[in-house]
């Protein structure tokens, strides 16, 4: 999931509006910043098929850190106390870990069996609904839930420039939904991908912040 994540941010700071819009965003992102750093070091791995574009071929086989509820949450408590420290805003504290920790909820919806829950024990369970074996509704779905949480939720003065940056990057999300290449094309080397991931949802926050 991509824009989906940031809809949860416009409501978090529809509520909490004494934290700073970038930290909203940044903190419902914070899963998939870390994990293409963590794949890059080698700490987390994924397969990637290099004949499908499609999210649901996308194995991600080891990634117990940035995706499990527990430990990312606590990495996210971490960060999020650091950030409150230097930002000198205790409610970072708090809201950081819990935007974090709605990343993990709503990739329950599309991801296959594979978030993992605790990410530490051996007897760990996984979970998933599996959205994404159904690219068209998935496709449609997020995008329907992002425009209503931008409307209701994001800041006034911001809600034209959100709805297009929603629907810019939706688009170039697309062929991960629909398969429209029958190639992969982001499948070159191992660090393309976890580039392009960075690249997207850091993109997103720095152009949503300005
Ligand atoms: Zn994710």
């Amino acid at each position: 999931m991509f824009i989906g994540h940031f809809a949860i941010a416009y409501l978090v700071y529809y509520l909490y509006p004494n934290i700073p819009f970038w930290v909203a965003l940044l903190g419902v992102s914070f899963p998939d910043l870390l994990w293409p750093i963590f794949v890059i070091l080698g700490i987390e791995q994924v397969k990637i098929k290099s004949n499908s574009p499609l999210q649901k071929d996308l194995k991600f086989t080891h990634y117990p850190y940035s995706h499990s509820l527990v430990i990312s949450t606590i990495i996210a408590f971490v960060f999020g106390g650091v950030l409150s420290f230097l930002l000198n805003n205790w409610a970072i504290l708090i809201l950081f870990p819990i935007l974090s920790a709605s990343h993990w909820v709503l990739d329950i919806i599309v991801h296959r069996k594979d978030l993992p829950v605790l990410g530490f024990s051996k007897k760990d369970f996984k979970v998933g609904l599996g959205l994404w074996n159904h690219g068209r509704a998935a496709f449609i779905l997020e995008y329907v839930f992002y425009v209503t949480f931008t409307i209701l939720f994001a800041p006034s003065s911001l809600i034209f420039l959100l709805f297009i940056l929603g629907t810019i990057f939706h688009i170039l999300n697309a062929n991960s939904f629909l398969g429209l290449t029958k190639k992969n094309l982001f499948a070159k080397g191992k660090y393309t991908y976890p580039i392009i991931t960075l690249l997207g949802f850091g993109l997103f926050i720095i152009i949503a912040s300005l």
